[in-house]
């Protein structure tokens, strides 16, 4: 009797000492997203059930980004089964018509940033609402046609209320990890992170050997995410639907959309099989958790915004500006270039004020929309002049939701770089009267977004020699706003 009350004490403690050895391990949370795109090819229908059911089979959730033009013919071809095993899934959007040309980046190549955003809501909305009213539901993210992407579709998805970017593309990129850009959580490259299985049964053990491997890896950084994705038609097809009809700029009316040829059956049934046997290895897996895009965003909040910064913030973004004008790393929080900038012009408005701000609320705001081509190199400015110019800043910022392509001190038009740096010295050496002189500063934030080149642009589907070099000038502005997103603890 005592023995066993004794034996159940130990196997008590052990279990206990499991449990907690096991909430030690961190998370590894695995995206599975599908670009539902092909509505051409009504084989892709069946496709698109099959795998939405095999996620719900095993009681988890993957990410179908569905096309609107895809959304109606579902409907027109009376496919309820397939709407019904996508929503059962989570319902994500991926333009309105994907490759018919103008895709997004031909038509936002030579826009303003003001225009790009109301010429994507005007063309991409009418694919959302198609979505919307199918699905009965809002999308969890959107994430561009191939390579089309464009900076002016941040704003949009605000607009459009969608919280998250997920796709594939090296046009932006912070440290190969989730990050914000223009406010929006973006994932893109994530390194080794971004991953699938080709359809051989040694590519699948290839396959599941790397995902051990980043997983191992993403565990010794306490935790991260590892986005897989794939289209339902290429397990169905041998080419895809728009290289077939829509390459190289090609744009026949839809009268001559062709079909793409099929795979063989027993290929087809290969390629299930082959993702069949991935999914397994992946959902039972210790340590691993698959999140849909609409379950994201909660794993990367973004806690300048809910809890305001102090007085030692700012002194912590001052010093860190004069060494580099990019995002600052704080406690428990990262602030990006633009929210540095309103930190340290909120600071200095208040210089004055009786009590001093001992917290500094932030507002959102989007880059400049343009950059100056004329304005101050050198000089000093009165401190009077540079605390007014910081509280227009703020002004400008609470009407407008965006920085302003310079500001004006004294009269006179001073870059936003220097502005931020010389708020920054004149905080860090505690100057708050007397001339003030002009620091220089240089966006380090735009290496963050990449040189225009025909890298950036390698879809099949772009004409030949397409470029954008305005549109990544654009995009490059809206640097003021990256920074790379933080997991949270588990
Ligand atoms: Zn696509």
């Amino acid at each position: 009797m005592k023995m066993s009350y004794l034996l159940a004490i130990i196997a008590c403690l052990c279990f206990t000492t499991c449990l907690l050895a096991a909430n030690e391990r961190p998370t590894v949370y695995v995206t599975f997203w599908f670009d539902t795109e092909d509505f051409i090819l009504p084989q892709a229908d069946d496709a698109a059930k099959r795998l939405a059911e095999m996620f719900i089979k095993r009681n988890v959730k993957a990410t179908f980004k569905i096309v609107g033009e895809k959304a109606k013919v579902l409907e027109e071809r009376g496919r309820d089964d397939v709407i019904m095993a996508l929503a059962n899934n989570d319902v994500a959007y991926h333009s309105t018509f994907h490759s018919v040309h103008p895709t997004p980046s031909e038509y936002s190549r030579d826009l303003s940033w003001h225009e790009g955003v109301s010429e994507f809501i005007r063309r991409e909305g009418v694919g959302l609402e198609i979505l919307r009213a199918v699905f009965g539901v809002n999308a969890s993210c959107y994430g561009q046609p191939g390579g089309s992407w464009t900076p002016q579709s941040y704003a949009a998805l605000h607009a459009f209320d969608i919280p998250l970017y997920l796709d594939d593309t090296s046009h932006v990129n912070v440290n190969d990890r989730p990050f914000w850009y223009c406010g929006i959580l973006t994932i893109l490259e994530l390194g080794d992170g971004v991953m699938r299985t080709r359809w051989t049964d040694e590519e699948v053990k290839q396959a599941c050997a790397k995902f051990d491997r980043v997983h191992e890896k993403l565990i010794g950084e306490g935790g991260g995410i590892i986005s897989i994705y794939y289209h339902p038609c290429e397990f169905v097809h041998r080419q895809f639907w728009d290289g077939v009809n829509f390459s190289h700029g090609a744009n026949p009316p839809r009268s001559e959309w062709k079909m793409t040829p099929m795979k063989p059956k027993e290929q087809q049934e290969q390629a299930f099989h082959a993702f069949e046997t991935y999914l397994d290895h992946i959902v039972n897996h210790p340590d691993v958790r698959l999140v849909t895009a609409r379950e994201i965003p909660s794993l990367y909040p973004d806690r300048v915004y809910s809890r305001p910064l102090t007085q030692s913030d700012v002194r912590t973004i001052a010093k860190a500006f004069q060494k580099r004008l990019s995002y600052v790393v704080l406690d428990g929080k990262i602030v990006s270039a633009a929210e540095g900038l309103l930190a340290l012009s909120t600071f200095v408005a208040g210089i004055d004020t009786n009590p001093k701000p001992k917290e500094i609320k932030l507002e959102f705001a989007y880059g400049p929309a343009s950059a100056p081509q004329r304005f101050v190199t050198d000089g000093t400015f009165r401190w009077e002049a540079i605390q007014q110019a910081a509280r227009e800043t703020l002004d400008i910022v609470h009407a407008t939701k965006q920085l302003p392509s310079l500001i004006w001190v004294a009269g006179e038009p001073m870059r936003l770089e220097d502005f931020a740096v010389t708020l920054a010295s004149l905080i860090t050496e505690e100057r708050y009267s007397g001339d003030i002189p002009l620091r220089k500063g240089e966006l380090e934030a735009k290496k963050y977004v990449a040189d225009d080149s025909p890298r950036l642009w390698g879809w099949v589907i772009f004409p030949k020699g397409f470029n954008a070099p305005r549109m990544m000038e654009v995009a490059k502005l809206q640097s003021w706003t990256m920074k790379p997103a933080l997991l949270r603890k588990q």
